[in-house]
Formats: C-alpha cells, sequence, structure tokens
C-alpha cells in the first residue's frame, strides 16, 4: 500500500485499539513522509454509503427547518454568534486588510468557517459538501450568489442546489469544510474541483489536523471520526496535495473547532451546552491556535492554468 497523497510506501501503524467513538475495528497508518493519517482498513465505497445511510440521519435532519426548534438555548445563542462574526466579515470589503486579519491563526475566537478574504457580491461561490445548508443561506441572505452540492437526495430538493457532477458551469470561489477527509483519494477529488474552478479561482478547504497534541494522546483524543474519516491531514500532507494538483497555495491556518481539545481529552464528558466549560473550550483552542497546534486547519488557494 502506497500513501494516497505523497505515493511513499513508508507507513507505519499508530493506533490499533478499537475507537471508542463508533465502535469500529479500525486502525489508522500513518506515512513517514508527509505524515497523511490514513483508515484502515481501507472500506468500499458500497460499505460505507449503507453506513451513511444508518448513522448520517442527525445531518439530515438539521437540513430542514423546522429541526432547529430542536436546538438548546446554548446552542441557539453559539449559533447567531457564528452567524453574526461572518455576516460582519461578509459586510467588510473584499481583499481587505480587515477581512484579512479575520483569516490569521489568532483569530479563531470569532471563526469564518472557510470563506476567502478576496469573496466578493460579483463571485459564485459553491460550498461543496453542503451538510445541514447553513452556509449556502447565509451567504444568500448577504446577497452572495452561493450555491451548494452534497450527497444526500435531501440536498438535491434545497434550493441553489447545484448538480456539479453533471455540470460544465465554472466557480470564482469552491469551499469544502470538513469534506476531504471523507474521501478515499483526496488528490482525485481536489482535481475534480480544480476543473471546476474558474482560472484563478480560489479553493478554501478546512479539515481536522492530524498532527495536533489532541490527535497525539491515543484514538479516543482527536477527530478521527470513524470510518467516516477515511484520511487524516497534517499540515505537510495538505500543502503537497494542493500543490501536486497545481493549485498556488496562499496560506494555511490553524482553526480549532468548537468542540475541540479539552471535550476531547476529558473523553467526551464536557458537556458542549455547558456555557461557561464551552467558553474555556475555545479560550484553550483559540491559545493553541495562535501556537498553530489547533484540532483543523484552514487551506487557501487558487487555481493557476
Ligand atoms: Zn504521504
Amino acid at each position: 500500500m502506497e500513501c494516497p497523497v505523497c505515493k511513499s510506501k513508508r507507513l507505519s501503524l499508530v493506533y490499533k485499539r478499537p475507537f471508542v467513538e463508533t465502535r469500529t475495528k479500525q486502525s489508522i497508518a500513518e506515512c513517514e513522509n508527509c505524515r497523511l493519517g490514513i483508515s484502515l482498513p481501507r472500506l468500499s465505497q458500497r460499505a460505507l454509503n449503507s453506513l451513511y445511510d444508518a448513522e448520517y440521519p442527525p445531518v439530515i435532519a438539521k437540513i430542514r427547518p423546522s429541526k432547529l426548534s430542536d436546538e438548546s438555548l446554548i446552542q441557539k445563542l453559539y449559533r447567531k454568534f457564528v452567524e453574526s462574526v461572518i455576516a460582519s466579515y461578509l459586510a467588510l470589503p473584499p481583499a481587505s486588510i480587515w477581512r484579512k486579519i479575520f483569516t490569521m491563526d489568532f483569530m479563531s475566537l470569532f471563526p469564518v468557517k472557510c470563506l476567502s478574504p478576496e469573496l466578493s457580491r460579483e463571485d459564485e461561490i459553491l460550498d461543496f459538501g453542503a451538510g445541514s445548508w447553513w452556509m449556502v443561506k447565509l451567504l444568500r441572505k448577504h446577497g452572495y450568489k452561493a450555491y451548494g452540492y452534497d450527497v444526500f437526495d435531501e440536498c438535491r430538493q434545497q434550493d441553489w442546489f447545484h448538480d456539479i457532477k453533471n455540470s460544465d458551469k465554472k466557480f470564482d470561489e469552491i469551499r469544502a469544510f470538513h469534506v476531504l477527509e471523507h474521501m478515499q483519494e483526496p488528490l482525485e477529488t481536489l482535481k475534480f474541483l480544480k476543473s471546476k474552478l474558474k482560472p484563478g479561482g480560489r479553493l478554501v478547504i478546512g479539515v481536522p489536523n492530524f498532527t495536533s497534541p489532541l490527535h497525539r494522546i491515543g484514538p479516543n483524543g482527536g477527530h478521527f471520526h470513524l470510518p467516516y474519516h477515511r484520511v487524516h491531514f497534517s499540515e505537510e500532507s495538505l500543502e503537497i496535495a494542493c500543490k501536486k494538483i497545481g493549485f498556488e497555495l496562499d496560506s494555511i491556518i490553524s482553526r480549532s473547532t468548537e468542540t475541540g481539545y479539552v471535550s476531547c481529552l476529558l473523553n467526551n464528558r464536557v458537556s458542549a451546552n455547558n456555557p461557561a466549560e464551552k467558553f474555556w473550550l475555545k479560550f484553550g483552542s483559540t491559545v493553541l491556535d495562535a501556537m498553530r497546534k489547533g484540532d483543523a486547519y484552514e487551506l487557501y488557494a487558487r487555481n493557476i492554468i
């Protein structure tokens, strides 16, 4: 077997125990060259599809607006906070210094979630792996020409669904927020996305950071999300993957997720709904992001022809 990103054959098994998260008996091998993690055994797409059908209904449920009433008050307040941060970002002039400040490591307390500083209302943007559709709706609400794509049937019925696989349309920006780690062959996905970008078009990617201290504490520590995450990116592997496909790399920033470190360290005993705990989780993650050790990365690149 070889690394699906750098093609090195020097792989070593790093985690062997069954994972608590999904009780699947999987292991993770690490490429000694680019430090990409690879979930083993490599499942067929068919096997994974049946797992998605069985275990992803909570994601689908969020697509339906009525289900938002199931949110707790804290969840709702946090969502409103994130939406207001993104709204402020979108109101700033494209490519301005203020937009760039929002996409620096130490700004992860105010997460923008994978939108480039250059994005303008004249651009057409595709949310690839749009999930619960919230970003497409938010962008549209603020006057942006946003479209979404995801594999779930429910997504096809959403407004502004774009069937990227059966269309020749090209975009100014493609956003893939925590999507690439779900792919067996991430280089193929990047090549496909490049073919859907206009010359000079921008790619923005968010992925968990396999080399963060969080992931190094053991199989129950990080965002392994087995068996759905089939590869686990390091900064090196992310950079190699993008350059191999011919993207010009602008930057890679450390950008922790909300649930991040402490929750995992305590084996998920911390309730994400407790406001005080949530504050400390986010505060701790922000400090680690400033040190570039956060639990996730965001990559900004452009399509040079
Ligand atoms: Zn590799």
